[in-house]
């Protein structure tokens, strides 16, 4: 009850607590021995090809996401249906995270598992130039979804809301255990309305119950082509994507003006799941010492929750692999904070790119001509570390008024400048010191005739374009 309490309480202050302690706990299947052995197979063909080409790039890729809101009539804003700002700052969280460059990732330490890595003569793709394990960049991205499946414009990029009585579904937050929640979404939600899982990756938001601390599920990705074989928690095309509960989506650092629930404060749940989504396992692997098929992670006892410190457990597993660097709690498929995770590994990274280019749900994601540019990256495809974390405009269409918002997280001169569609400059919004935080400028078109319009918004280093349309 004192829970409940508490979770009520966050949910109308719509602020982050300390207080609160739901942790990361994941509802996501244990794969099947079988699953396993044909993803061993495609990995060995994956490397061979890598070593063919005689390059250890990996392809680029961009996957289009459509979130799922699920709620039963709040309003915009109101918990479980988050305002889309919260959602944005998700997929800049992803980006982030799968270039190896998430919040946090500064603090690795400097000796961080290299006595280990050593001792288990990792390649030199698993090391960075100190010897440790590296962050991997996994060079696969995520956007917002600019239009459905019929080609029409959302009005709200990568956000469908759906009230779930006007449906006829259940609330999600009486089934009091992760299977039945599961076991719901699976026969119910997911299949009345998943998008197409060959073009979109699938993400619902909604409540759960309070009584149960667990706070996302993801299918795996299905590895055999043949129709109608598919194993335990493999997805398909009725459910295949990744659940959240809603107070787990996006970051507070981000955006603050969401709603939270510490400590998965910085999105670290479905970057987790997202790992899920592309074939990884727990570090831990559901057992103890077990092997989660990554030779640059180093074995962990069981999973690991709150803020650990490194080194943590040294010599917690026995031989062969013991680790006398301890555990990788900062990796993103333990149960750590949100804030003390911030890393993949390379070999982390080839199971994501295999799946990428084998699973039959997971090799014809591509934008598709689907998706509004990639926040947190630049035009040239460049990491954004600090500026314009958060970049969108809303309504669009839009008449006569639309709200162009962004984030930074620092004091910064901004220039807001918009165009028209031959690129001629007609109106200056912004040219001036912006305070760090969350910013909404209102555009008023009154004066300007139908078209294609753009805004630019300008820092000393960095320029970020974007499309909108007005229609009288
Ligand atoms: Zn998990």
């Amino acid at each position: 009850m004192t829970k409940y309490l508490l979770v009520l309480l966050l949910v109308l202050s719509g602020t982050i607590t300390n207080s609160q302690s739901i942790g990361e706990i994941c509802g996501t299947p244990i794969p099947e021995q079988q699953w396993e052995n044909t993803f061993s197979e495609l990995i060995n063909q994956f490397r061979a090809l890598q070593i063919q080409s005689g390059s250890n790039r990996f392809t680029e890729y961009t996957i289009p996401v459509i979130f799922h809101v699920v709620h039963s009539g709040q309003s915009i804003g109101s918990f479980p249906n988050i305002q889309r700002e919260q959602i944005n700052s998700q997929i800049t969280v992803l980006n982030q995270d799968f270039a190896g460059t998430g919040f946090n990732y500064q603090t690795y330490p400097a000796n961080a598992f290299i006595q280990w890595a050593v001792n288990q003569s990792l390649p030199p793709e698993s090391r960075d130039s100190l010897g440790r394990v590296k962050i991997a960049n996994i060079n696969i991205k995520f956007c917002l979804a600019e239009k459905d499946t019929n080609g029409n414009i959302l009005t709200e990029p990568g956000i469908e809301r759906i009230n779930l009585n006007t449906r006829g579904w259940s609330n999600p937050n009486i089934f009091t255990t992760p299977a039945a929640l599961r076991t719901y979404f699976d026969g119910t939600i997911k299949p009345q309305s998943i998008w197409n899982a060959k073009k979109y990756l699938n993400i619902w938001i909604s409540d759960k119950n309070a009584a149960m601390p667990f706070t996302g599920f993801s299918t795996l990705p299905p590895l055999s082509t043949l129709p109608g074989i598919s194993g335990n928690g493999e997805g398909t095309d009725s459910t295949d994507g990744i659940w959240s509960y809603s107070s787990a989506v996006g970051s507070a650092f981000i955006f603050p003006g969401g709603i939270y629930a510490s400590p998965n404060v910085r999105g670290r749940t479905i970057t987790h799941e997202a790992g899920h989504y592309l074939g990884l396992r727990h570090i831990w692997a559901d057992g103890n010492c077990l092997t989660d098929y990554c030779a640059d992670t180093p074995p962990a006892f069981t999973s690991n929750t709150g803020f650990p410190v490194y080194p943590l457990n040294p010599g917690s597993c026995n031989a062969p692999s013991n680790s006398p660097n301890g555990e990788m709690y900062m990796n993103y498929m333990d149960y750590s904070a949100d804030p003390a995770k911030y890393m993949f590994t390379y070999d982390q990274a080839v199971r994501m790119q295999t799946a990428m280019l084998n699973s039959p749900l997971r090799n014809t994601l591509g934008t598709h001509g689907l998706c509004v540019a990639v926040l947190g990256f630049n035009n040239e495809g460049g990491i954004i570390p600090a500026h314009f974390q958060l970049m969108q405009n809303y309504p669009n269409p839009f008449n006569p008024v639309t709200e162009i918002s962004f984030s930074i997280p620092e004091q910064i001169s901004i220039s807001l400048i918009i165009y028209n569609s031959i690129g001629e400059q007609i109106s200056v919004l912004l040219d001036e010191d912006m305070k760090a935080g969350y910013h909404n400028i209102k555009w008023d078109a009154s004066s300007y005739p139908s078209g294609i319009y753009y805004y630019r918004l300008v820092s000393q280093k960095e320029t970020i374009s974007r499309k909108m349309v007005l229609i009288k």
